[in-house]
């Protein structure tokens, strides 16, 4: 495992952290807290020191995971990374509540690295207005968060707005080769890094979509011109950790295959470790990937519930993979109406949009959700398109 500097504390990070936002599951849903255990605890025995998790994650139970998988001595190995949630505060004592809610339920006294969570500029004006300031610099006094920083998911401009606004020990940004623009993006990390603000990668793989073995024939082209041949999450991976601003990398590990293969390429990832060349074929694969993905949704999740019982993220993710992976238009059909509750009865379509627009005030992604719904729509619930699966179902039964 290699390791990098936080520049204002001196810590030395595992430059893989284990993001425990999509522990491992059962079958019903459920999160399988032997297997999401053991795997955590994998990784720390392998070097990783940095476990990042949130009040949301899991619906409230991911601390309770982590808190159980740092028994045993574990506890003293990490660096533990939790959040704020802004939406749920409404007042000063709020946050003081939470974080003693979130100390009890991990079973510290202190936690090492804490963030104000998933923060743009209307969040963080509120919190300000509602004494953020106080409260993270109160918390820090009497010991109960150490480093003090915040997660982004809003615009450039927001993101150096808030850099500014006070004196952060680290970040946390969604980067991958295709954000480069996006978000707080390579701009953003270059600042930050300037002012020896650590920054914390999240969705270094885009939701899965950029690890996928079977990438798209024009991307695979791309691939296959490499002189070093590389999976597309090795070249995911590397590319990120390539960025010197760039500290930790979270992965949402629940798949021990993926887990070896992340802590295999986490042994060599070294800072500008790809050649010019190298560069330039992953600028061109991003490009591919732009041209050929409609819609840049990442699955995060943060739009849903939506009221009208779309299942907004699983839309996007069928219709994306049915135009990059130029699958035929029936069999996206029937998977969409298979995922999407067409046999069951209980629909979660597209067409089913009422265009409230509740869902757009979340995305980090900043989707025109409603008019990208339409699209989904037309291609994906042609007519008859129920009747067809039920008859295909029948016939794959038989
Ligand atoms: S705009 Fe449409 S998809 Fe979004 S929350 Fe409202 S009904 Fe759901
Ligand atoms: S539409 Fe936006 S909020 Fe919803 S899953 Fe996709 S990226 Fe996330």
């Amino acid at each position: 495992m290699l390791y990098r500097t936080v520049p204002k504390n001196g810590d030395k990070l595992s430059i893989l952290g284990f993001g425990a936002m999509r522990l491992a599951s059962n079958e019903d849903g459920s999160i399988n807290e032997k297997k999401a255990i053991a795997q955590m605890r994998r990784v720390i025995d392998s070097g990783v020191n940095y476990i990042d998790t949130a009040w949301p994650y899991h619906g409230g139970q991911s601390e309770l995971i982590v808190a159980k998988a740092l028994k045993d001595g574990y506890r003293e190995k990490v660096k533990i990374a939790d959040k704020l949630p802004p939406w749920a505060i409404r007042k000063r004592e709020d946050m003081d509540t939470i974080l003693d809610r979130q100390l009890e339920k991990l079973g510290v006294s202190t936690i090492d690295y804490y963030l104000v969570h998933a923060l743009e500029g209307d969040s963080w004006d509120r919190m300000l207005s509602l004494g953020i300031i106080d409260f993270l610099e109160k918390a820090k006094v009497e010991g109960k968060i150490t480093n003090i920083g915040f997660s982004f998911h809003g615009s450039n401009e927001e993101f150096n707005r808030i850099i500014d606004a006070y004196d952060w020990g680290f970040c946390q940004i969604q980067y991958n080769y295709l954000d480069t623009q996006n978000q707080a993006g390579t701009a953003g990390l270059k600042y930050a890094a300037s002012k020896n603000i650590a920054v914390m990668i999240m969705e270094p793989l885009r939701g899965g979509n950029l690890s996928r073995p079977e990438a798209p024939p024009a991307i695979k082209k791309l691939w296959d011109m490499a002189e070093t041949k590389r999976t597309p999450v090795e070249w995911a991976l590397r590319w990120v950790w390539n960025s010197p601003g760039v500290t930790v990398v979270l992965s949402g590990m629940n798949d021990d295959e993926h887990i070896a293969q992340n802590l295999a390429i986490a042994e060599q990832a070294e800072v500008n470790s790809l050649s010019e060349a190298e560069l330039k074929l992953v600028a061109q694969v991003a490009d591919t990937y732009h041209d050929l993905m409609p819609i840049g949704c990442t699955g995060c999740q943060y739009c849903m519930p939506c009221p009208a019982g779309v299942n907004i993220p699983s839309c996007f993710e069928l219709y994306n993979t049915a135009l990059m992976f130029e699958e035929p238009q029936e069999r996206t059909q029937f998977r969409y109406a298979v995922m999407n509750g067409g046999v069951r009865g209980n629909k979660t379509y597209a067409s089913q949009c009422i265009e409230c627009g509740q869902c757009m005030e979340h995305c980090p992604q900043h989707i025109q959700i409603p008019e990208r719904l339409k699209e989904v729509a037309a291609f994906c619930e042609a007519d008859g398109i129920v009747e067809n699966v039920h008859s295909a179902l029948s016939g794959n039964i038989d």
